[in-house]
């Protein structure tokens, strides 16, 4: 049976996202990348949802890309897009003898696989006359990404909600944005969506991300707040409080002789406060910090 109260929360957390980024506007044709996971098929879902109740209009398409695997089971996207009456195209591109052809042994083929990949959805979306590509990253995604970049690549970045493509040309957005995986995983498995697995090509996930997310995981067990509260940390970012020139010129700050609005308190220890609202016994936010769903209200 459908988890109708997670499907709501999901359905709430994905029209703030797309309000708060303003992902789709009057009149977009949004293409939903597709894979057979958990995630994409509840970003569909949503946005579907999302088509019917928003005062605005807008499109929507599935594109899978079909990468020529073995073992892919090609007929499982169709036939679910197909019962489920929506515009979808299919797009055979094997990149996976592309893959295995030019990394050498014992080297991960994602980084190869996914920039392939990005390529060919771009090309998709330009062939189809899309204005916006959706993919299925959640919270989870854009937290582990933060920490693999500050513990592996040396920069404050992570998965925006919404960004140009490397191209220039597409709005990539990420509807699903605020939702918490383990939610989507629930949901997922109430809906009982034919899932593909993702390892059909052989490949390891990222040691890693895997490692990150095991690390995230444990922290949520014994800290349920922290995970919501890092969440909410990338919307609320003090570049004066971090070491970024570039962000913040640091060199010219000049002493005014008034007291600083927010400014620093000295040599105080910071002060915790629970800006992110957040209820410490399920490490969910509380209402009063949800934004308001400003143009797609749910019911
Ligand atoms: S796991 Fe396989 S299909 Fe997925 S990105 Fe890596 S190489 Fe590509």
């Amino acid at each position: 049976m459908v988890n109708t109260k997670l499907q709501n929360k999901l359905r709430k957390l994905t029209a703030q996202a797309i309000t708060q980024y303003a992902m789709i506007a009057d009149g977009d044709r949004v293409m939903v990348c597709l894979s057979g996971g958990k995630d994409s098929y509840t970003m569909l879902d949503n946005l579907l949802y999302l088509q019917k109740v928003a005062p605005i209009s807008f499109e929507v398409f599935a594109v899978n890309l079909d990468q020529k695997q073995p073992g892919f089971p090609a007929h499982i996207l169709p036939e679910y897009l197909t019962q489920l009456g929506i515009e979808h195209y299919i797009v055979n591109e094997d990149t996976y003898s592309i893959v295995k052809e030019k990394t050498p042994e014992g080297k991960t083929t994602c980084a190869l696989c996914s920039r392939l990949r990005r390529a060919i959805l771009y090309k998709t979306a330009k062939q189809f006359k899309a204005t916006k590509i959706a993919l299925g990253h959640h919270r989870d995604d854009m937290l582990e990404t933060l920490l693999l970049n500050m513990f592996h690549g040396g920069q404050l970045k992570s998965m925006p909600p919404k960004l140009v493509s490397d191209n220039g040309e597409h709005i990539v957005i990420r509807p699903l944005a605020f939702c918490a995986e383990a939610d989507i995983a629930q949901y997922s498995l109430s809906k009982g969506y034919p899932i593909i697995p993702c390892n059909l090509c052989g490949s390891q996930e990222n040691l890693q991300r895997k490692q990150i997310k095991m690390m995230l995981q444990d922290w949520h067990v014994q800290f349920p707040t922290r995970i919501a509260s890092m969440a909410k940390s990338l919307q609320q970012v003090v570049p004066s409080h971090l070491a970024d020139n570039h962000l913040y010129n640091f060199t010219d700050i000049t002493t005014t002789g008034e007291p600083v609005k927010d400014g620093d308190i000295g040599f105080d220890e910071p002060q915790l406060v629970n800006s992110a609202n957040i209820d410490v016994s399920t490490g969910t936010q509380t209402k009063q910090a949800q934004t308001s769903i400003e143009f797609l209200e749910i019911t």
